[in-house]
C-alpha cells in the first residue's frame, strides 16, 4: 500500500505532483470540511506537507513518522510532542534567504523614503499644491542584525551594498564575519539606527526585542521585524510609536496573525506586509521541491536532506 500524505498548507502544483507520484495525497487545506478528511484518513497518514502541526493534530495521527514544514521556522509545530512520538521534523533552510533579504530592504527603503506614502500622494493629486517631505537616507546609518543567521548575512551583504555600517547580536560571536559582535539587544539597538530582527521564533527568543530594546532605538531609530511577530513586545512597540518615542517599523509579521492591531494602521511611521518574506514564486517552489525530496528520503530509509528535530 502507498503510503498516505496530509498536506496541511498551501504547496506549490508541483511539489503535489512529486508527492502524488509515489503516495496517496489527501488534502487538509481548500476542502470544505478538514474534520472529515481526518475522520476518514487519519489513521493512514505517515507523513504530513506544510507544517502547522500542534498536538492536537498530531493526536488525530497515530501512524505519524515525519512532519516535513515547508518554511525554516518551526515554531508552528508542537517539537516536544513530535519528539515523544520520535517523529522526525524537516525544514527548508536556504532557498528562501533571497526572497526574505530582499523584502527586508524594500521594506527598509519603502520606511526610510516613504514610498507608500509618496504614492498616494502623486496619485490624490497633492503634488500639484506642495512638494513631497524631506526624507532620510540608509546611506551612512547603521543597521543592527538581531540573528546574523543565513538569512540575516544575506540582509548584511544588501545593507553594506547600500553603504551601511553593520553591526550584529547573537548568542555566539562569529569569528568569520567582517561585523562587530555586540551580545546584548539593549547595547544593539543603543548603538544601531535600523534594527532589523531575523532570529527564530519560541520561547528562547520571547519578547527579545523588550520595551527597553525599542527605548535604547530610540525617536530616530526604525524597527524592522521579518522574524515572528512573537520576538517583539507589540504593545510596548505601539505605544513608543504613538508617543513618537520610537522613529518608525516596517512589520512583515505579528502577534497574531492575520489580525493587526488597528492603532498600527493608523500610524504614518509603519510599514505593514501580510508575512510575505518568503513569497515569492521562486522560493516557494524551492521549498516546495525541498519539502518532497525529505519526505521521499525518509520513506527510502535515506538520511534526510534538512532535519531539525
Ligand atoms: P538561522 O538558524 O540560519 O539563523 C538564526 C540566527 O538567529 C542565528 O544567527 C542565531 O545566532 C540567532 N539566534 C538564534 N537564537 C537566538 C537567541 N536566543 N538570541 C539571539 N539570537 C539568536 O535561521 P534563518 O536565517 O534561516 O531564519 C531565521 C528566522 O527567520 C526563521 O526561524 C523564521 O522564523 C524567520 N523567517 C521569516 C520569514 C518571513 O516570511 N518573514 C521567512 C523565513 C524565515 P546564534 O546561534 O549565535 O544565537
Amino acid at each position: 500500500m502507498r503510503p498516505a500524505v496530509l498536506v496541511t498548507k498551501p504547496l506549490p502544483k508541483s511539489c503535489i505532483a512529486a508527492l502524488e507520484r509515489h503516495y496517496t495525497v489527501h488534502m487538509l487545506v481548500g476542502v470544505p470540511e478538514p474534520d472529515a478528511v481526518l475522520a476518514k484518513h487519519g489513521a493512514e497518514v505517515r507523513a504530513i506537507a506544510g507544517g502547522k502541526v500542534p498536538r492536537s493534530l498530531m493526536e488525530q495521527l497515530p501512524n505519524l513518522e515525519i512532519i516535513a514544514n515547508s518554511g525554516v521556522g518551526v515554531d508552528s509545530i508542537d517539537l516536544n510532542a513530535a519528539q515523544a512520538r520520535n517523529i522526525a521534523v524537516t525544514n527548508t533552510p536556504g532557498v528562501l534567504n533571497d526572497s526574505v533579504a530582499e523584502l527586508a530592504i524594500a521594506l527598509m527603503l519603502a520606511l526610510a523614503r516613504s514610498v507608500p506614502q509618496a504614492d498616494r500622494f502623486v496619485r490624490e493629486g497633492k503634488w500639484q499644491e506642495r512638494m513631497f517631505p524631506l526624507r532620510n537616507e540608509l546611506s551612512g546609518k547603521t543597521a543592527g542584525i538581531l540573528g546574523l543567521g543565513r538569512i540575516g548575512k544575506e540582509i548584511a551583504r544588501r545593507l553594506a551594498a547600500l553603504k551601511m555600517k553593520i553591526v550584529y547580536c547573537g548568542r555566539t560571536k562569529q569569528e568569520d564575519q567582517p561585523y562587530a559582535f555586540i551580545s546584548d539587544p539593549v547595547a544593539l539597538a543603543h548603538e544601531c539606527d535600523w534594527l532589523v530582527v531575523i532570529a527564530p521564533g519560541g520561547k528562547a527568543t520571547d519578547k527579545i526585542v523588550s520595551r527597553q530594546v525599542l527605548e535604547a532605538l530610540g525617536p530616530e531609530g526604525y524597527l524592522v521585524n521579518v522574524a515572528r511577530g512573537s520576538l517583539v513586545d507589540q504593545p510596548a512597540l505601539i505605544e513608543l510609536l504613538q508617543s513618537g518615542k520610537l522613529g518608525g517599523a516596517a512589520l512583515d509579521v505579528f502577534d497574531d496573525e492575520p489580525n493587526v492591531p488597528a492603532e498600527l494602521l493608523t500610524l504614518e511611521n509603519v510599514i505593514v506586509s501580510p508575512h510575505q518574506g518568503s513569497r515569492t514564486e521562486e522560493a516557494r517552489e524551492a521549498m516546495g521541491r525541498l519539502v518532497a525530496e525529505n519526505i521521499i528520503a525518509h520513506f527510502e530509509g535515506r538520511p534526510l536532506p534538512s532535519r531539525v528535530a
